[in-house]
């Protein structure tokens, strides 16, 4: 008898068991692929990352830059004064419309790479099985076969048909756009089941939100769902924030009401009696001259310098618009451990219901001892108590120590890093104890939880065993007993274990207390560990508190933090005498301050003193999750710009609502990762203050260009305006007025980009956010300096015609007035508030660089026939250049005067204004 088969399609992995998975893919399930099995399918599959999205055409991109309302009017006068003839004129206007193109085109790419070479900064790495070991590898090694290890926290690293889940939730929002985690199982599916509802596999990119897992790879790399999306969109960085939308707007604005004054021009040009074609082009100068072309670039380039210097800080930005929200920060929420302090736990003190103890040593070398009060070495068999916490600690853990010739590490969570170190230094080998009492079941960790219990069964005799460890008063809650010094249990003191507690956490240790239920005891629910059950005879059997010293540079961060009107709060999974003992040694509070919540009060106080209690508060301790949430929402309601760090799944909330979401590179999970806005390479507190400083500095850099670049545009618009008004002579012709645009908009503007953060920048109170760029100052600094470069151009003008020049000579006299008024004037925009001067001639090269380069393009276009003959201009004597530098000298002294006073009557704070 045959059996008709479909042959037609091969089986999809979602329809087969697990088991026919892994044999399809010749992957052991319980030593997973052979390291060079791994190693030779990767040569052939090629690294599992998504290919680089193909980059627009550069037809495509040309485009892009020419598209714009300005480019279409220039366009359009090119092309009409062709038709007239005037080729000179319409090569220039046309040459123009190429250089911007072409610098706009250069200056886009660059950010664009600098923003995708942030994307390597922050790497992802998988946990697999191979050759019958856990390892941590490279997301891109993966290959087909490999079995990937998943926790709470983690991004999927490649497709995954799964082989083990408990309680596996996973967030595939970023695939199908569904918002709520979906539950996660190993059945065969039906072929029909879109991929949405598979919930067999697993897909690269999704985030797990709770729960453990294995899987099998069945694809990597282009050849995922993911793959297949990003093939479908292509994945465009876009390069535009906030302020280059406002900065849009504004550009759009300003060219409407530029062109409506040109065609007036235009108009009352006619009406005088001018020809048609000059008057045109002269409208069509106006226009050029006064719309600041080179400000979205100059935004651009800004920034993306800006990203880069943070970077090299460590603060990679992964959203562009952060570089400017950093600057106007008020609050940072900083949680304490591995961020203010430095994730380095030593055990320092063990406390058990039947002695005190003191461990010595440091860091995680296993070499130390643990001796009591009379100084006498611990026995762990005169205390049985200390015998159980010990191991506890050394068991209920996932942690181990490695040892790199001496120099020892913690794979895993230093806290339980440091209490394997604690056992050892009292003589209790923990593989041992581990090989002794197998794991059965586990629950695991989490801030939420406060505690972590396994079940085990003794390897000889299959004895059951419980071990807790977690937070004080969680454990406590869960004991009514404690273990004496032979053994034996009797009631608890819990007095006595909470104020030993105390005072160790008074100390600033962090402290634990870990518990067991004796193997005598009933064997109920080990198999399935929950919470409920596990209370049952529980036995508490003592502390253990560790040191985790503060990071060097966090105190000063702190410090410098509040200088800069940025107050700075704690918000902490510990307790809230570690966290007071802490926030003070970090300067984070006073002595005296008491200005401590815990989740607890967070959680009994109504919602109308929330945003004032947040506001006053400066360290939260055992908060939750959720409650950061809270806390942020309540601040972001007092008008505060908040940065908040987190590390965790459940942070992921918080730190999207965060004005600025900040996530540790090193430590934090792949779901803090994605959903932070900053990401810190070192985790440390003190480059979140580099990076608020970055961005204080790129701030100023772009208002420095602004208060630059819109009085020039506003004086070539007006010297042509005036010009025609009066029915006099064009001061400077249109071909000249593109030219000293375009020269000195990149030779001289764009360098105050790389102008170096002035020295008080830190010292001043946070940019008030939503303060508008276009302040009442910049209005009358632009009034000043266009009517003096007006005024100025216009008299040399005159009065080198009155004293025998010709025409094309003025002009020229005309033309580097301007460009040399612009550039005395660039000093001045090179600090806010301080005066030329003071800020050192040789502090931004770039600047002498494009002195140097503009000065050149002057004297070729004054002195050479060729430039001579396209520009109508003519060369000029030295008394001519002796007093376009007195006007560029008195210019500058009534500018500095203006910035003087200014300061004097305003104070130094320029961001407040
Ligand atoms: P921060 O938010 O500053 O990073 P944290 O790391 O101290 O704070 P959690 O990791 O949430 O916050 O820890 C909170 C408490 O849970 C600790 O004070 C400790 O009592 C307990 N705890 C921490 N790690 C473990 C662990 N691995 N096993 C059991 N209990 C733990």
């Amino acid at each position: 008898m045959t059996t008709a088969i479909d042959t037609s399609a091969p089986p999809e992995f979602h329809e087969l068991s697990a088991d026919e998975v892994l044999l399809l893919l010749s992957t052991d399930p319980a030593s997973g692929l052979s390291p060079e099995g791994a190693a030779a399918l990767l040569a052939r599959t090629g690294p599992n990352s998504l290919p680089v999205a193909p980059r627009t055409s550069l037809a495509v991109r040309i485009l892009r830059q020419v598209h714009n309302p300005l480019i279409y009017v220039l366009l359009a006068a090119g092309a009409i004064t062709a038709v007239l003839g005037e080729y000179v004129d319409s090569s220039v206007i046309l040459g123009v419309v190429v250089i911007n193109a072409a610098i706009g085109l250069v200056q886009e790419s660059k950010a664009e790479a600098e923003l995708a070479g942030l994307r390597s900064m922050v790497r992802t790495s998988a946990r697999v099985v191979r050759g019958g070991r856990e390892r941590t590898v490279p997301s891109e090694d993966l290959v087909p076969g490999d079995l990937v290890k998943l926790e709470a926290g983690d991004k999927v690293p490649a497709d995954l048909r799964l082989t083990h889940s408990t309680g596996l939730q996973v967030d595939e929002s970023a695939l199908t756009g569904e918002s709520e985690p979906v539950d996660k199982h190993v059945d065969p599916l039906p072929a029909m089941v879109p991929v949405a509802d598979r919930r067999n596999m697993a897909y690269s990119g999704t985030l797990v939100t709770a729960g453990t897992g294995t899987g099998v790879v069945c694809a990597t790399g282009a050849a995922t769902e993911l793959g297949e999306i990003h093939r479908l969109i292509g994945a465009a960085e876009t390069l535009a924030t906030p302020l280059t939308a406002k900065l849009a707007g504004f550009s759009r604005m300003l060219t409407v009401g530029i062109l409506a004054l040109a065609a007036v021009t235009f108009a009352v040009g006619l009406l005088r009696g001018h020809d048609a074609v000059a008057m045109f082009t002269a409208a069509i100068a106006l226009a050029v001259g006064a719309i600041p072309e080179g400000l979205p670039a100059a935004v651009t380039v800004t920034l993306a310098i800006g990203v880069g210097r943070m970077a090299r800080r460590r603060a990679v930005i992964r959203r562009l618009p952060t570089v400017e929200t950093l600057g106007s920060t008020t609050v940072i929420c900083t949680d304490k451990t591995g961020t203010l302090t430095e994730n380095q736990m030593t055990v320092q003190a063990v406390w058990t219901p039947v002695a005190r103890y003191e461990v010595s040593g440091r860091g995680y070398e296993p070499e130390g001892t643990v001796r009591d009060d009379s100084g006498a070495a611990a026995g762990t068999d005169r205390d049985r108590a200390l015998h159980w916490t010990l191991l506890a600690g050394a068991v209920c853990s996932d942690a181990s120590l490695v040892d790199h010739g001496g120099k020892w590490s913690v794979v895993g969570d230093p806290t339980e890093g440091a209490m394997l170190v604690a056992a050892a230094k009292a003589g209790l080998d923990a593989a041992a104890a581990r090989a002794r009492w197998l794991r059965v079941a586990a629950l695991p960790f989490s801030s939420e939880r406060l505690f972590m219990a396994t079940s085990h069964r003794h390897a000889a005799d299959g004895r059951p065993l419980v071990l807790a460890k977690g937070a004080v008063e969680r454990l406590l809650d869960l004991c009514e007993l404690e273990m004496g010094a032979d053994g034996t249990t009797r009631p608890l003191n819990r007095l006595a274990a909470a104020s030993a507690a105390a005072e160790l956490a008074d100390r600033g240790l962090r402290v634990l207390a870990t518990a067991v239920r004796p193997a005598d005891a009933s064997a109920d629910g080990i198999e399935d560990l929950d919470e409920g059950a596990l209370a049952e005879g529980l036995v508490f059997t003592g502390l253990q508190a560790m040191l985790d010293p503060p990071r060097e540079a966090a105190a000063a961060a702190v410090a410098a933090c509040r200088t800069a009107g940025i107050s700075v709060k704690m918000i902490t999974g510990d307790h809230a005498a570690t966290a007071t003992a802490i926030a003070r040694e970090v300067g984070l509070i006073g002595t005296g301050d008491e200005a401590v919540l815990t989740g607890a009060e967070l959680a009994a106080l109504p919602d109308a003193d929330m945003a004032e209690a947040a506001h006053r508060t400066g360290v939260f301790a055992r908060v939750s999750p959720e409650q950061k949430l809270r806390l942020v929402a309540a601040l972001q309601e007092r008008g505060h710009v908040v940065a908040m760090t987190g590390d965790g799944v459940n942070d992921a909330p918080a730190l999207r609502q965060a004005g600025i979401g900040v996530a540790m590179g090193a430590s934090g999970t792949d779901v803090a990762k994605e959903a932070a806005d900053m990401v810190l390479t070192d985790d440390d507190f003190a480059t979140i203050e580099a990076a608020v400083e970055e961005g204080r500095g790129v701030f100023d850099n772009l208002t420095k260009f602004i208060t630059w670049t819109l009085p020039t545009n506003l004086g070539e618009g007006l010297v042509i305006l005036a010009a025609i008004l009066f029915g006099a002579a064009l001061p400077i012709l249109p071909s000249q007025i593109l030219w000293i645009n375009m020269t000195t908009a990149v030779a001289l503007g764009l360098m105050l980009a790389f102008e170096p953060k002035e020295p008080g920048i830190m010292t001043r109170p946070p940019r008030r956010p939503g303060q508008p760029l276009f302040t009442g100052t910049l209005m009358f600094r632009t009034a000043l300096v266009s009517v003096l470069l007006v005024a100025g151009a216009w008299w040399l003008f005159n009065w080198e015609l009155a004293n025998g020049a010709d025409v094309a000579q003025a002009r020229t006299a005309a033309v580097n007035v301007f460009v040399t008024v612009q550039a005395f004037y660039l000093f001045s925009c090179r600090s806010l508030t301080r005066s030329a001067w003071r800020i050192g001639m040789f502090t931004n090269p770039w600047i002498i660089l494009g002195l140097a380069v503009q000065a050149a393009g002057q004297l070729a276009m004054t002195y050479t026939p060729a430039m001579n003959a396209v520009f109508d201009t003519s060369p000029i004597g030295a008394g001519t250049w002796l007093r376009i530098l007195a006007i560029a000298a008195a210019t500058s002294l009534v500018v500095a005067l203006e910035k003087r006073l200014r300061v004097r009557v305003e104070g130094s704070a320029p961001q407040q204004r």
